[in-house]
């Protein structure tokens, strides 16, 4: 029998704003990475699944290349209104590699297992549809005004997971019959099997396979994960940075990648960032890399003006290069003027996705030095920071 042509189908279009953040939760940071990239990466490295579809949300056209940069996965189709709406095009855009089987996730679900996966598509052996699920352990109340109103007999109940796995013709038809009625508000696609008839199977899901839906959600994914980095990556290296910078006449200042209005500017051959050039000293650190000099000499014309990020990136390629993740960075600006409180939250912004670090591993602090020394005569700005990485 030849080969089963087997599609996935990744749901991303939502915009997860119960996770909190300035990102949609499927592109927020966990070990390192976009929770959408280890979603991906499960499905392109399972061995029968033979072609990957991502659905993701208008405008996040950029946001998903970033994300899955270096993965081997054909460009996303743009999603509906709806969660439905959304399947129906990633199911629509799969017609053309004529699959047998599709399987349709939530990006939100990154710890789905290839276990889990392999379990699916030989359960489709037997059944149009095939949902893991698991069986609610606790005591079900019903309380739609917060006061129980009845004991739910929770011994028929379950809880529907994703991946969700169909004959690719029986779900494409029940998505027409469905678009056919006017219904759009299935929030799964057994749902709109079952409004179609199909009988749909349930087997064993995954706790792990849970959804990330809030911030607390992501923030346990993310010491998960880091939690297996560091047993990848014992040799734990620490670094650290200083940079100094002289006022001279100008209207703003550039620290962590944010211009703060000013009466002056820093003087420097660069953009003057002292908060980058020290915290790009303490990752050059951390590897014995020398500095920033070292791979930038001001005497090289091309750096002159150039925005500092330039030199963080050349020490992430770095730290990449050797297979190290960054554990966390630690940043003071030392500074009589301007304020540097109120632009701490966009600096961190700044800095996360370049480090690829999570709010909570980034420290930003700042303070005057009591008017005293040259800092505080207010002839310049100086700036430390650690960093800590760890590698193989
Ligand atoms: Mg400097």
């Amino acid at each position: 029998m030849a080969k089963q042509r087997i599609a996935a189908v990744i749901v991303a279009a939502g915009t997860g704003s119960r996770a909190g953040g300035e990102l949609p939760k499927q592109y927020q940071l966990i070990g390192g990475r976009p929770v959408i990239w280890w979603t991906v990466k499960a499905f392109l490295d399972h061995p029968d699944i033979t072609h990957v579809q991502v659905v993701t949300g208008d405008g996040h056209e950029r946001l998903f290349a970033a994300a899955t940069q270096g993965l081997a996965v054909p460009p996303p189709v743009i999603g509906g209104g709806t969660r439905q709406d959304s399947c129906r095009s990633g199911v629509e855009a799969c017609a053309a590699h004529r699959p047998d089987l599709i399987l349709i996730h939530d990006a939100a679900r990154p710890f789905l297992s290839a276990e889990l996966i392999t379990d699916i598509i030989a359960a489709l052996a037997r059944h149009d549809g095939v949902v893991p699920g698991l069986a609610v352990a606790d005591t079900m109340k019903f309380a739609p005004h917060g006061v129980i109103e009845r004991t739910v007999d929770r011994s028929h109940l379950w809880v529907a997971q994703t991946p969700q796995g169909f004959r690719y013709d029986a779900i494409r038809r029940a998505h027409q019959r469905a678009l056919d009625d006017d219904l759009h508000q299935f929030t799964d696609d057994a749902a709109v099997a079952e409004h179609a008839g199909l009988a749909v199977a349930l087997i064993a899901g995954r706790l792990e396979n849970r959804k990330l839906t809030t911030a607390e959600d992501i923030s346990v994914a993310d010491r998960q994960l880091m939690g297996h980095g560091l047993s990848d990556r014992p040799d734990i290296r620490m670094g650290q940075g200083i940079d100094f910078h002289q006022f001279e006449a100008g209207d703003s200042v550039i620290l962590c990648g944010v211009a703060i209005p000013h009466t002056q500017k820093l003087k420097g051959h660069s953009d003057a960032d002292a908060a980058l050039h020290a915290l790009t000293d303490a990752l050059l650190g951390t590897l014995g890399e020398g500095d920033i000099g070292t791979h930038f000499p001001p005497s090289d014309p091309q750096w002159k003006g150039a925005a500092s990020a330039v030199f963080l990136a050349k020490a992430m390629a770095l730290i990449t290069a050797r297979n190290g993740i960054i554990a966390n960075v630690d940043i003071t600006i030392l500074a009589e003027a301007p304020k540097v409180a109120p632009h701490i939250p966009a600096m961190k912004a700044f800095l996360g996705p370049l480090l690829h670090l999570t709010p909570d591993r980034i420290a930003i602090k700042a303070t005057t030095t009591e008017k005293m020394g040259a800092i505080g005569r207010g002839q310049g700005i100086a700036a430390f920071a650690t960093a800590t990485v760890r590698l193989p």
